[in-house]
């Protein structure tokens, strides 16, 4: 509200528009990016627009003016959000969290940094040495993570490959004690394979000028190292899996045709260069008979199982970092009895809805994670409403929007979504191709609303005849092609190469490959897949997520060339209207604009009134609150809470605020 007397800026909560029209939403955020004003309210939620500059708004000055204020005191901001969340967390002793959503290159990870940021400076004001610790490793551990998960996109010189959630855990006086961090579906196959104009994860051109065994050009893939980044861990490690490592075959044979990087690569696995060079050329099978023998890969089987290799070690190495820095920040010793209720705010950045020329695995899963925090999002926006007015005793009518519950459905069902038939696929090893698959995956969903493929309607051109499947995603139609799906869900990596791993005489890496204890006989039951180990997380963080009280930032993507200056309509009316932020304003206006504690909206207006000015003579502030609405002709307009004044109309308001305005 501070800033509705700023016009020029536009309007500072979305809820004040006139109408709530697309046209009018799209004006005012284009006009308030134009003027510097990235963000806007909805309500509590904060719409953000990335600036693609340096903005002299984060400094401590703003920090201290957002410190312990109320929403409406000050400009949206990131720090508005973050501090109703700490004051959440501190005052009611609320589990809260902040969901910061948008695509990739739309703000999340700048956006997550300076709420950790608000978050560490107005905290520890006593500069307990162990907080500070705990301030530190949250903050810096950061670096390491997108070091190791973190790369150059075309859409983002510095996108995140891997979901984030950290849960932040605060002692009684409002400190930090700890902390926890879950990754997500790190994109490994980066590590093999980078689409045109992007490059592999920052860590492998940050440490070769650390550890300069070959040079850059001979360096496909997989470079890893620890060195300079060791300020969390203290030991050193250092392996490479060289791409160059290559295999020919001959009469039937397939060996290794660059044998020296066998060496490196054993020395720097702390393998023996025999084991390495048979668990690349062979693998172990038990026979049906009870037998174990070895059979030899082809050379395609040799550098597919050499792949998985790498992106495997490569993924482990990730999880083994987050691995250590939650052991460092781990709550130690607490005890709810000494110390009181020990809270927490969570911050989430995972990556946002993808749409891309060519759809694959991996854009199913994010996409399907996107359906399930929209899901939420809705339901948690919605109950909220409810909640608050139902505590109010305020009457409410209910409005309709637009539930995703069937797209969460169509893939994540048992027996019938797509993970499931995915799974079945990939149970019959061997026979079932990627088209028999999307086969299945059509006889089963043909009825669906928000499935497509070619067979089901042979004249859809844009559908290639047995390769593409389209789902009707809440953001939009994205065609996925099935090649690749079945091995990517199956994600197999030959047993031989964990036992290699489990022997080696390094022990972090030995500490790595717990399962590589496994004989063959025993890993004959089938592992889950890809798929379903994803879904199942993203399950757990929703239940994570939906018993605390949400926040959420809503990050938008001006434009697609980085540029500062540009607002692209079209591209950032698709956003809005995916993010489903037009819904958002009208779900909050269709129950009620605002609301405010009586007491300060008397502090506000009273001088508005007669029979406050300068102070009421009436029973309570709620009365005094009476007399201001009704000398201003809207008693119509509102409702009176328990607490709170509840005005639907924000005209009501506006009003108000301008015959304020003439006053002051
Ligand atoms: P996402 O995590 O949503 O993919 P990022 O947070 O990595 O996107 O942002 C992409 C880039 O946009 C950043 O590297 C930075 O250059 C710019 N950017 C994002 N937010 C801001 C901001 N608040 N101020 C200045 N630049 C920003
Ligand atoms: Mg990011």
């Amino acid at each position: 509200m501070a800033e509705l007397e700023s016009l020029e800026f536009g309007k500072s909560d979305f809820i004040l528009l006139d109408e709530v029209t697309m046209e009018q939403f799209m004006e005012n955020l284009k006009l308030r990016f134009e003027k510097g004003r990235i963000y806007t309210f909805i309500g509590e939620v904060v719409v953000s627009v990335n600036p693609y500059r340096q903005m002299d708004i984060y400094g401590t000055d703003t920090i201290d003016a957002y410190r312990g204020r109320e929403l409406y005191e000050n400009p949206p901001h990131l720090y508005s959000v973050s501090d109703a969340a700490y004051k959440a967390m501190k005052r009611r002793a609320k589990d809260t969290c902040i969901v910061i959503s948008g695509e990739s290159g739309a703000g999340k990870t700048e956006a997550s940094k300076y709420i950790m940021q608000y978050i560490a400076a107005i905290t520890n004001p006593s500069m307990r040495e162990e907080v500070e610790r705990v301030k530190n490793v949250l903050l810096k551990s950061n670096c390491v993570l997108e070091a190791f998960g973190n790369a150059k996109t075309n859409r983002n010189d510095n996108s995140s490959r891997f979901g984030k959630y950290m849960d932040v855990n605060f002692n009684f006086n409002g400190d930090p004690t700890g902390g926890h961090i879950n990754n997500y579906l790190l994109e490994k196959s980066r590590v093999i394979q980078q689409q045109p104009g992007e490059r592999n994860f920052h860590s492998f051109y940050q440490v070769k000028n650390y550890y300069c065994i070959f040079t850059w050009k001979h360096v496909s893939f997989l470079w890893i190292c620890k060195s300079s980044l060791c300020v969390l861990m203290n030991e050193h490690l250092c392996l490479c899996v060289q791409g160059n490592l290559q295999f020919e075959s001959e009469a039937e044979s397939v060996f290794v045709s660059t044998p020296e990087f066998l060496v490196h690569i054993s020395a720097l696995t702390h393998t023996d260069p025999g084991s390495l060079r048979t668990s690349l050329l062979c693998r172990t099978v038990a026979t049906g008979g009870g037998d174990v023998i070895q059979k030899e890969h082809s050379e395609q089987e040799a550098s597919f199982g050499r792949d998985a290799f790498a992106k495997a070690l490569y993924e482990r190495l990730f999880a083994w970092i987050v691995g250590r820095i939650n052991s460092i920040i781990e709550v130690k010793n607490y005890n709810p009895v000494l110390h009181g209720k020990n809270t927490v705010i969570g911050v989430l950045d995972i990556y946002g809805f993808e749409i891309f020329e060519n759809n694959s695995f991996e854009q199913f899963c994010i996409n399907y994670c996107n359906e399930k925090l929209q899901h939420l999002f809705i339901e948690l926006i919605l109950q909220q409403e409810q909640e608050e007015y139902e505590r109010e005793g305020i009457v409410w009518e209910h409005i309709d929007y637009c539930d995703n519950q069937i797209i969460v459905d169509l893939v994540e069902q048992q027996h019938r979504g797509i993970i499931s038939i995915l799974d079945e696929a990939c149970l019959n090893v061997g026979q079932v191709t990627d088209t028999i698959c999307l086969q299945s995956m059509d006889n089963k969903l043909s009825q669906h609303p928000h499935y497509m493929s070619r067979q089901l309607n042979p004249s859809d051109k844009s559908l290639e005849f047995q390769k593409h499947f389209r789902i009707q995603h809440y953001a939009g139609e994205v065609t996925y092609s099935i090649e690749g799906f079945l091995d990517k869900n199956k994600d197999p990596l030959f047993q031989d190469f964990k036992r290699l791993m489990f022997n080696s005489s390094n022990a972090v890496l030995q500490q790595m490959w717990p399962d590589g204890q496994m004989s063959i006989t025993e890993v004959t039951k089938r592992p889950q897949t890809a798929a379903t180990l994803f879904k199942n997380s993203i399950i757990a963080l929703v239940d994570k997520l939906a018993c605390k009280e949400p926040y959420y930032v809503r990050c938008i993507k001006p434009n697609e060339l980085k540029s500062s200056v540009i607002f692209d309509d079209a591209r950032c009316r698709h956003q809005v209207a995916y993010l489903g932020l037009l819904e958002n304003v009208m779900v909050r206006r269709a129950g009620f604009a605002y609301r405010q504690p009586y007491e300060r909206f008397l502090q506000r207006y009273k001088m508005t009134c007669e029979y406050t000015w300068p102070n009421h003579l009436m029973s309570n502030d709620r009365e005094a609150v009476k007399a201001i609405v009704s000398q201003h002709g809207f008693d119509q307009d509102v409702e009176y809470g328990r607490t709170k004044l509840f005005v639907r109309s924000p005209r009501s308001l506006f009003s108000l605020e301008q015959e304020r305005n003439q006053l002051i």
